[in-house]
């Protein structure tokens, strides 16, 4: 991302065509036929009502049956799960067992060549490109962090609250207070409020990564995706960052993948346990991690 301009901006369009503060900006431009959404800037989707989200059988997310093909290699075999709103469920298994496949065909980076995953109950998002699943509110929290190391901490989280399509204002307008209060709320939930005005490129990883997490909640997201969150973090960070994810379960839902076990056990809830592409084991971590099965899987590596 070049760091230097609007980040909203980045890819040449402008920051919000719906509302123009002058009639005769910006100049007309033919839209592209089938411009393709790029998958940087998943914010720009705007088709799905993030409102619009049916949540009344508890479940956020389902996916049932969902194969991945890769050269004939399946990286998802039949995989079936189901998420319920406001749970933290945590995802573990084995490299390779499909965890981060899994997640890339959530938020449509990977089309599954078989099965359906829902978001709610209504919004399918085998359908839907990368930016509608993101704006219909899943957030994903990629392993490296992509923050605007040149802005402030605070800045971030301002400009991804500009980013987000539902918030009809340009970018150069000024901050309401009631947005000022909320990029206050968020500096202090992941613990940087103290930090708000230091370059983002000078915080510590686990600042870093927290920052990311932040910038993800200006969003609202209604489900958060995190691959291997507490990678690279000291154990004090690893033990805030549980804390935050604790903390956020209920209002958000949060899908967990990570390797650190004690971290696991620190926020566990329900685990599933992913072992070639499909569910082998699911339930408290104490149950599956006394599964024979499970046992096998990973001392057999
Ligand atoms: P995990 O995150 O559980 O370690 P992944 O989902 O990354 O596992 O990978 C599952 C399997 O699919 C691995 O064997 C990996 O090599 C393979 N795989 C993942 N993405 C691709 C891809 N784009 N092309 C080919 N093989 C892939
Ligand atoms: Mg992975």
């Amino acid at each position: 991302m070049n760091l230097k301009e609007p980040p909203a901006m980045s890819d040449g369009r402008l920051p919000d065509p719906d509302h123009r503060p002058w009639p005769w900006w910006p100049p007309a431009r033919p839209a592209p036929a089938e411009a393709p959404q790029p998958s940087s800037d998943a914010s720009y989707g705007r088709q799905v009502d993030p409102g619009a989200l049916d949540v009344r059988h508890g479940v956020v997310l389902y996916l049932d049956n969902i194969s991945v093909s890769f050269d004939g290699f399946k990286a998802l075999n039949a995989l079936s799960l189901a998420i319920d709103a406001g749970e933290l469920r945590c995802v573990i298994g084995p490299n390779g067992a499909g965890k981060t496949t899994m997640m890339d065909v959530i938020t449509g980076k990977t089309r599954p060549d078989a099965g359906s995953a829902f978001f709610g109950q209504t919004i399918d998002l085998t359908r839907l490109s990368e930016a509608e699943i993101a704006h219909a509110g899943i957030g994903r929290k990629f392993q490296k962090p992509t923050i605007f190391e040149h802005h402030s901490a605070f800045e971030n989280l301002e400009l991804a609250m500009k980013a987000d399509k539902r918030v009809r204002r340009t970018l150069f307008a000024r901050l309401s207070s009631e947005e000022e209060g909320r990029i206050a709320a968020t500096l202090d939930r992941i613990g940087l409020a103290a930090s708000a005005g230091r370059l983002a490129g000078l915080l510590s990883h686990g600042q870093k990564q927290w920052l990311e997490i932040g910038m993800l909640l200006m969003q609202e997201p209604k489900l958060l995706l995190l691959d291997e969150p507490v990678a690279g973090m000291s154990d004090e960070e690893t033990e805030r960052t549980a804390e935050l994810f604790v903390s956020l379960a209920g209002e958000h839902s949060l899908v967990v993948v990570e390797h650190d076990m004690a971290f696991i056990a620190s926020i566990a809830r329900k685990v599933t346990v992913l072992h070639e592409g499909s569910v082998l084991a699911e339930g408290a971590l104490d149950v599956v991690q006394n599964d024979p099965r499970v046992i096998e899987v990973y001392l057999g590596r």
